[in-house]
């Protein structure tokens, strides 16, 4: 194996799309590892061997963005069916749509209000705490949508997802917390949206199809016995990181708070569960916050018409050897963050990027976005230094 003109740990959206630039835009020669045992991070997706279904391994993903470029970029590599995301949620036995949407309070309060209506009485509810600066995000969740809805929809599931009381949460979590007055119950409001018509596996794997770029899976950086391994390669060969920034460093300045969520898979024999591809479940007792039907994100397909599979997902906070999902950004991390990246800055011949190597919840136009702005703005001096 000759040496590559550069390396990328990680075949998540942000190394694909970086070792695509580097062969496209600089004619490098690049090697991509990965310590799981298939390409794409997080995106990926197989067939589940029961129903034939396409599951999304590491819990639901759908694309959306605004951004042009990065639009444009996607559709070279695949074309997007026009699914659109929509989201009910259950509370006390009755499924209401999310997000909460005139829709929802008309449902909630038993009312036919008008906009206007409807828009005097939340401001009514939300004024229970007025003059008060919020301290917590339980107070922050009433001051902007009122006690009723707030207690319903969102305390007990954001508690769920954070494992934690919403009084012990920070305001900042919710600082925006939509109430739409119509009846649109889009989850996204960007310009593009759409799932991967061959899927994401597809999609993925033509991003490093090209003779220039050798995928090795199940290849660590940090194991030793790999040939392209941290201590052979550092500040001998450009690389582009993508894992864990803490880990890279060995954890020497602690280690960084991640939520992950563990997805409980169940094949069932009916066609349809849920008539609907998410459900969210608001209330305490239910121990998961939602559950994923997969099917329904491609009602085009051809699936079996007498089974079905679900995934239940339950939050919580990650330990060593979790995946880390969801960064949970509290002070302390954000200063030990702030030390990482000073090491970062430091690193010989090495950028950090995606959401692991940033330490950022990042969706995936955004790490795309990202990576085709480091493609333009320190890639060239990486592979010329
Ligand atoms: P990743 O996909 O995490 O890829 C990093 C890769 O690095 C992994 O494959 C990992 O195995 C590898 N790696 C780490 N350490 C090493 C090592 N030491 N050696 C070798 N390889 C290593 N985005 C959306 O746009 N829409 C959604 O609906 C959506 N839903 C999501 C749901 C969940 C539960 C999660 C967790 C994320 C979701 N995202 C969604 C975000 C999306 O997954 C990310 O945008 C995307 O994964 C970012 O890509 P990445 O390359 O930065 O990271
Ligand atoms: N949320 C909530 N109830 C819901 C859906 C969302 O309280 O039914 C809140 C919750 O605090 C959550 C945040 O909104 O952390 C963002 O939710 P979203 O579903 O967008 O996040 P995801 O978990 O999919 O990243």
């Amino acid at each position: 194996m000759s040496t590559p003109d550069l390396l990328i740990v990680g075949s998540g959206l942000f190394g694909l799309t970086i070792a695509e630039r580097a062969v496209a835009e600089h004619g490098a020669k690049v090697t991509l590892i990965d310590r799981r045992p298939h390409l794409g991070g997080n995106a990926y997706s197989e067939a589940d061997p029961v129903t034939g279904i396409e599951v999304h391994k590491y819990g639901a993903h759908l694309f959306h963005t605004s951004n042009p470029r990065v639009w444009e970029y996607v559709n070279g590599f695949t074309d997007f069916t026009g699914y659109r995301h929509t989201v009910y949620t259950t509370h006390q036995g009755v499924v209401y749509p999310m997000p909460i949407n005139l829709g929802t309070v008309n449902q909630f309060f038993r009312a036919a209000y008008t906009p206007d209506e409807a828009r005097a009485l939340i401001t009514e509810q939300a004024g229970e705490l007025a003059g008060t600066d919020p301290e917590n995000l339980d107070e922050k969740g009433i001051s902007l949508i009122g006690r009723p809805l707030y207690e319903a929809f969102i305390k007990n599931y954001t508690g769920k997802q954070w494992q934690t009381d919403p009084k012990e949460l920070p305001a900042s979590i919710i600082s925006r917390l939509p109430v739409r007055y119509t009846y649109n119950n889009r989850y996204f409001n960007d310009t593009h949206e759409g799932l991967p018509t061959q899927g994401y596996t597809a999609w993925l794997e033509r991003m490093a199809d090209n003779p220039n770029i050798e995928v090795q899976l199940e290849t660590d950086y940090f194991d030793a016995s790999q040939p392209l391994n941290k201590d052979a390669v550092r500040g001998n060969i450009p690389v582009v990181y993508t894992g864990p920034i803490d880990r890279y460093f060995d954890y020497q300045q602690g280690e960084l708070g991640w939520r992950t969520i563990d997805l409980e898979t169940e094949h069932l024999e009916v066609g349809d569960f849920q008539g609907t591809s998410v459900m969210n479940y608001a209330d305490a007792e239910v121990p998961y916050t939602r559950i994923i039907e997969p099917r329904h994100f491609h009602p085009e397909r051809d699936y079996p018409t007498d089974r079905t599979v679900i995934q239940r997902e339950y939050s919580r906070f990650a330990e060593s050897g979790d995946e880390p999902y969801y960064p949970i950004n509290s002070g302390s991390d954000r200063e030990t963050l702030l030390a990482y990246r000073e090491l970062a800055d430091a690193e010989p011949r090495t950028l950090f990027g995606g959401r692991l190597g940033t330490y950022q919840y990042l969706d995936m136009h955004m790490a795309i976005g990202s990576a085709l702005s480091m493609a333009d703005n320190k890639l060239p001096d990486l592979l010329r230094a």
